[in-house]
């Protein structure tokens, strides 16, 4: 071995040790996969280097075929991977092999619970990369040298998997990474040509690049020991340029396992070839799991951008909305020049064209995962609803589209879980009902149990119930569904058209008529506290109710705007009241105004406790109420 220089030794970062420990605990009955990921990593370093010898050709330092070579020495238990790609400096090393740069880590790793089969699926979505080399190493030596770089700029990086690891400069010719794992007692099978090909078959085949295996040759004549040859033991052609029928389902899993970084399989897939005017190849995925960074800004987001079947960048983000960030896949042009870059890519009319029609590829896939796969899509939307709901207000073209795969909780008797979708919704409505009722709120308990719904329940005619805190905003972007309008059954006045006979709407107006004394009553008794009071026909069983204004902002907008430090505009409620309730009787019947003038905020206020409002004065209304509850003991 070459000599070693400025030698030191260095802390992991405290992310790096704790996920080392999580992984060599949770991992142990899957240990094999250390081969896939640095497979996967050393077929990235590759790419990348293919990708910067365009612009800088003297990076291939003469040439040699890109690839990979995986070899062993059963005795002394190791087993090596080769790699001819970009390489590392000293600097690299000392950053990827000793710090994880994900944003979010450490909240994520605050969310382990201990309990080896929960995080061994969170550890999933993290995605263990390098480190895997751990679960069956008790040391690993890394040699690398970046290419470009001069051969005394080497480096050696060391490390038991431990606390530290070590770093020297070293002597290395050739460019490219070198990974030797000590394989820990009792993993020794691993030192092994059938146990290693096995492995390559089943999780690398789709990897583009020749990965290569030493045949087990017999020795000539005269030698000692064979010389050493090799064979590819993979497919070696990008798995997209395949026709589809030709790639199985087990090669379409492992090919997204090596590009999402994900440890699962996923939930569907769709591999499509466009020929024309443009010509590109996709294969775009739908992830069974969100990743813990699925809401942080930063995360990594977008497709792997291929021209040519060259790897031009990671994470191209303008293929794709901002609410399908989820998906993961490849898009491979013949269009684009090969030296594109992010800032071209966002002007680029050809782009345009290729997101909507990405997009809607994306969309076709997860109707037919709703419609075929109904489970699988009750799991999709628990992983990825909140973020399809930012759909309609970003992507106006495809809003019908986007409707129809949103999902609800509605009175249906679902018990609050979001899966009643819009088209089965008008499947089974009323005959003569040409809206679609739905209501906000903060909880499924506060909403189910809403005034709101009394009419709705007597009539047997099903609403949504909304409360995810986007859900009003939400709505903002929704007016129609299949030719249907939505009407939020909590504001305005409420019109069941159809639904109501003649009859009803007749006796609607007259009591209406005969209760005019009393409206006008309230009106002066509430005073500022409302725009406006009326006869209710949607109560059966709540003394009164407030209807928020056609125009005006509902509650969670309203909180929403106050949390963000913004000014809500002035807004008062409508308060409608039941005629027929006993209470309104009473109050109708009330001789004292001062009596009156309690009894009405009372029911005003107790109509905004039931709307999950808060009191604008609390105080005011014990006090009322405990007048009249010392007045009814008396
Ligand atoms: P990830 O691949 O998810 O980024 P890893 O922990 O697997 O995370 O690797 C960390 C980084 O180390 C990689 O992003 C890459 O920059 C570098 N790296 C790992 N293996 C190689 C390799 N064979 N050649 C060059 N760089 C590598």
């Amino acid at each position: 071995m070459s000599v070693e220089t400025q030698k030191e030794t260095l802390g992991f970062q405290t992310e790096v040790k704790q996920l080392l420990h999580l992984m060599i605990h949770s991992l142990y009955s899957n240990k094999e996969i250390f081969l896939r990921e640095l497979i996967s990593n050393a077929s990235d370093a590759v790419d990348k280097l293919r990708f910067e010898a365009l612009a800088k050709p003297e990076l291939l330092e003469g040439g040699a075929e890109l690839k990979i070579r995986v070899s062993f020495d059963k005795d002394a238990k190791t087993v090596t991977l080769e790699d001819n790609g970009i390489g590392m400096s000293r600097e690299d090393v000392i950053t990827h092999l000793g710090t994880i740069a994900k944003s979010g880590t450490a909240d994520f790793m605050k969310n382990l619970s201990g309990d080896q089969k929960k995080d061994s699926h969170l550890i999933g979505q993290f995605g263990v990369g390098f480190y895997s080399a751990f679960i069956v190493a008790d040391r690993v030596d890394v040699f690398s040298r970046r290419a470009g770089s001069p051969a005394s700029e080497g480096v050696h990086w060391s490390s038991k998997g431990e606390g530290e690891f070590e770093v020297a400069t070293i002597d290395k010719a050739d460019r490219g990474t070198r990974i030797v794992l000590h394989l820990k007692s009792g993993e020794d099978e691993f030192a092994d040509g059938w146990r290693l090909r096995n492995i390559i078959k089943k999780y690398s085949d789709h990897i583009a690049l020749p990965i290569e295996l030493p045949k087990e040759a017999a020795a000539a004549e005269g030698e000692e020991k064979p010389a050493l040859e090799w064979e590819t033991v993979n497919r070696a052609s990008a798995l997209w340029t395949r026709p589809r029928t030709e790639v199985k389902d087990e090669e379409y899993q492992e090919f997204y396992k090596h590009i999402a970084h994900d440890f699962e399989n996923p939930l569907s897939w769709s591999h499509n070839k466009v020929e024309g005017k443009l010509e590109y190849s996709s294969l775009l995925y739908v992830p069974a799991r969100a990743p813990f960074d699925l809401y942080q800004r930063e995360a990594p987001k977008g497709l792997k951008l291929y021209v040519q079947r060259v790897f031009v960048m990671d994470q191209a983000e303008s293929f794709l909305p901002l609410y399908l960030r989820f998906i993961k896949g490849v898009v491979d042009s013949n269009d684009l020049s090969l030296n594109v870059s992010r800032e071209i890519l966002q002007k680029d009319p050809i782009i345009d064209s290729m997101k909507s029609a990405l997009t809607k590829r994306v969309l076709d896939m997860l109707e037919k995962l709703a419609k075929n796969e109904p489970e699988q899509y009750k799991g999709f939307w628990k992983n990825f609803g909140q973020v399809m709901k930012e759909g309609p207000a970003e992507d106006f073209a495809n809003k019908e589209k986007i409707a129809g795969l949103l999902r609800f909780a509605s009175t249906n008797g679902d018990e609050g879980e979001q899966i009643v979708g819009l088209a089965e919704y008008l499947a089974r409505a009323k005959e003569g009902q040409d809206k679609i009722y739905y209501l906000t709120g903060e909880t499924y308990a506060q909403v189910k149990n809403s005034p709101h719904l009394e009419v709705f329940r007597k009539k047997g005619i099903e609403v949504l119930l909304l409360t995810d805190r986007i859900d009003e905003w939400l709505m903002s972007y929704l007016s129609d569904f299949d030719g249907k309008s939505f009407v939020d059954v909590a504001r305005g006045d409420l019109d069941l058209g159809n639904l109501d006979s003649e009859e009803d709407k007749k006796a609607a107006e007259e009591v209406a008529k005969s209760k005019e004394g009393l409206v006008e009553r309230l009106k002066t008794a509430l005073g500022e506290s409302v725009a406006e009071v009326r006869v209710s026909h949607r109560l059966t069983d709540s003394p009164a109710i407030l209807a928020i204004g056609e125009q005006d902002l509902g509650l969670q907008m309203r909180q929403i705007l106050e949390a963000s430090g913004q000014k809500v505009p002035d807004s008062k409620p409508i308060f409608e009241f039941n005629p027929a309730h006993p209470l309104i009787e009473k109050l109708d019947n009330e001789q004292s105004d001062e009596r009156f003038g309690d009894l009405s905020h009372i029911l005003f206020d107790q109509a905004a406790l039931a709307a999950g409002d808060s009191l604008k004065d609390p105080a005011a209304y014990v006090r009322r109420l405990n007048k009249l509850l010392v007045e009814l003991s008396a």
